[in-house]
């Protein structure tokens, strides 16, 4: 039977670092990380587009790397993406956004060791991102620790330990078994035309809330030019409005056309601003409920739909709207 043809893209990251005088920095190419790896079972093409930590992957180069996937996708079985992990949980989410109905399955995956140190895990998730990219249906992955994630639910939770990644609010895809590469939950697939849209507004704001935060700051940032905030909220979605009043400010910045999104600071499950009274008045304001999205996924998606033109109906309209499987609506 033919190989399956992969490629795989490099954008830099700890995977590839080497030792310099100022810190770890990028610097094996793509060839070098797989020879490192040694013998794959796949015909692997490579190709360096970057050579960044990934705190320095920024809107600029999910342009590059979503052009560079969507200009491959016909080419390959599948396509592995080599990236830092410190943001590739935010460039995997909007992948999900800006490469609709991918028809390809698109891997990302990195190491929290160099591939050149001994005992590294690169080796370990260069191998799980290629099994997956050969196995998998098209969609967005992110590949760690034995474990196979859709790429816009992928949230970094560990600095330094192997299982840096999480998929949060729904189950793995696949994972490494005694059984091998065990698929677990398959996604129907489309069979819609891929579109790149890589159109995407910046000026957008992620807040956390905490005791105390003053209100003034969110009519600070509408002044100082932001299109679109998504605040991280208390529990379920609730927000101070005794002396300091959040939901009344939200309000205030919606009516100026600047659509307000209430996620959870709790990693896990939903927010839902119909439970309690803190809530409801966000909600009366106008604030739209992330439900179950992660931030990453928020933030991706409000910089998306910004830059596709919407008005605070659209977004409001569009976060009620499952994409890619970034949500789970009732
Ligand atoms: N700072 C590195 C990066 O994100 C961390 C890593 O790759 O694990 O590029």
């Amino acid at each position: 039977m033919a190989q399956k043809k992969l490629l795989l893209l490099s954008t830099g990251g700890t995977i590839a670092s080497v030792v310099s005088d100022e810190g770890l920095v990028p610097g094996e190419t793509g060839e070098q990380l797989l020879q490192m790896l040694g013998s794959v079972p796949y015909d692997v093409t490579v190709k360096d587009i970057l050579q960044l930590d990934s705190s320095n992957i920024q809107p600029e180069e999910w342009k590059t790397i979503a052009e560079a996937i969507y200009r491959y996708r016909n080419d390959f079985d599948g396509i592995v993406v080599s990236h830092g992990t410190d943001t590739m949980a935010y460039t995997a989410s909007m992948m999900t956004f800006m490469l609709q109905n991918i028809n390809v399955p698109v891997i990302f995956t990195g190491s929290q060791v160099p591939i050149n140190v001994i005992l590294s895990d690169a080796p370990d998730n260069l191998q799980l991102a290629f099994a997956a990219a050969a196995q998998l249906s098209p969609d967005i992955y992110l590949a760690f620790n034995r474990k196979i994630m859709r790429g816009c639910r992928s949230v970094k939770v560990r600095t330094t330990a192997f299982n840096a990644f999480e998929s949060v609010n729904v189950p793995p895809v696949a994972a490494v078994t005694s059984d091998g590469f065990t698929i677990m939950n398959r996604r129907p697939h489309h069979q819609q035309e891929c579109v790149l849209n890589t159109q995407i507004d910046t000026n957008v704001f992620l807040v956390k809330l905490f005791p105390g935060f003053d209100p003034r700051f969110l009519q600070a940032m509408a002044k100082h030019d932001c299109h679109g905030i998504v605040i991280e909220a208390y529990g379920l979605g609730g927000m101070t409005y005794i002396r300091r009043n959040i939901a009344a400010a939200v309000g205030q910045l919606i009516r100026r056309g600047i659509p307000v999104v209430a996620t959870s600071q709790c990693l896990y499950e939903r927010s839902d601003l119909t439970k309690y009274e803190v809530g409801r008045q966000a909600l009366v304001e106008g604030a739209i409920s992330a439900h179950d999205m992660t931030s990453e996924s928020a933030i991706t998606k409000l910089m998306w739909g910004l830059g596709q033109g919407m008005d605070v109906a659209a977004i409001t309209k569009f976060f009620e709207t499952d994409i890619a499987g970034e949500v789970t609506l009732n």
